[in-house]
């Protein structure tokens, strides 16, 4: 909190075959403290998945850091827009069993058969295309705020139920263009291996997802075909891209995009809330939730009965606010 120095937050990620994850961890998180990159990301056999922040004179080294570091020499970063720096405040590296779960058992899947890539300027000419249909591989919370144009969403909060589910949905679609995006490219890159995996032939994804896009539209000074704000999972909780606020309170219904966690500890409910609701409900999702949260700590804890969720910062149990897969199925048929 006292640096003074401007940071700048990056995202990047890479499918290849680490074969000792642990080490290759250990190795990068000796680097980048060096740099005084904070963030987070994770290792596992089938690549790497990152989100870090760095001080602006560092941010050469960074990129010569990454290049020097076998398999990682190339890649395309994403540089947050609308960005404070502001997004982490720790260096965490962690080795999981994937960077995105998926669930696939199938041995034969091949996360490097992928779909081909678009960039802003072929996403919006085949965007144009009555035979296409976008899918947004993101959760519906982020979906909420902002979406392609005519983009349908594949209702489910986890990656690893949407990919059956959007090989089951796109069934009847077959012959049409599928474009698949999410937020920096990750998910919908193995989101396309995966319906190609399931015999789909005309399966595009957006290269380097939202955050991409949005670079480039700028760049190019072209149509945006995204509109509103692009969900982040930092401490900002969004980036708008376009001036449309497509998105409504959760307590008055008035036009609103703003996410927030419900101030009750005991809850900590991810929700859309305007500002006026914010002060009648002190921060809160719910009149419950805000007597709670008035009450004296001591008395709070009580209430939780030693159940913190207090790291439960992005708790969707009340996700039941998404459509339903049906609904979304209909429209789709009657396009
Ligand atoms: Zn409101
Ligand atoms: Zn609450």
């Amino acid at each position: 909190m006292e640096e003074t120095e401007p940071r700048v937050t990056i995202s990047f990620y890479r499918y290849f075959t680490i074969s000792d994850p642990a080490m290759f961890r250990d190795d990068l998180y000796k680097k980048l403290y060096e740099l005084k990159v904070f963030g987070r990301i994770y290792v596992a056999q089938e690549g790497i998945n990152a989100q870090v922040s760095v001080p602006e004179s560092n941010f050469t080294l960074l990129q010569d850091c990454l290049d020097g570091t076998g398999g990682l020499a190339g890649l395309r970063l994403n540089v947050a827009v609308d960005d404070d720096g502001k997004s982490f405040w720790v260096l965490k590296i962690k080795v999981r069993e994937k960077i995105v779960a998926d669930g696939i058992t199938d041995e034969r899947f091949d996360v490097n058969k992928k779909g081909q890539y678009l960039d802003a300027l072929e996403m919006n000419e085949l965007c144009k295309d009555p035979d296409t249909i976008i899918l947004d591989m993101r959760n519906h919370y982020e979906y909420e705020v902002g979406h392609f144009d005519g983009a349908v969403e594949i209702p489910s909060d986890t990656f690893r139920e949407q990919l059956p589910m959007a090989v089951d949905m796109m069934k009847e679609h077959k012959d049409k263009n599928i474009i698949m995006y999410c937020t920096g490219g990750i998910r919908c890159e193995k989101a396309s291996a995966y319906m190609l995996h399931h015999g789909f032939e005309k399966v595009r994804h957006l290269e380097g997802g939202i955050i991409n896009y949005a670079k480039q539209i700028k760049e190019l000074g072209i149509e945006s075909r995204f509109i509103g704000k692009n969900f982040v999972f930092d401490n900002r909780l969004g980036e708008r891209i376009t001036g449309e606020i497509i998105a409504h309170c959760h307590q008055c219904g008035e036009p609103c995009d703003m996410h927030t966690n419900c101030k009750n500890d005991g809850c900590h409910l991810l929700f859309i809330q305007c500002e006026k609701c914010a002060g009648e409900y002190n921060g809160c999702c719910s009149r419950e939730c805000s007597d709670t949260y008035l009450l004296p700590e001591e008395q709070q804890k009580e209430l939780r009965k030693g159940i913190d969720k207090g790291q439960h910062i992005f708790n969707k149990a009340k996700s039941r606010l998404r459509p339903r897969k049906k609904d979304i199925q209909e429209r789709l048929a009657k396009k």
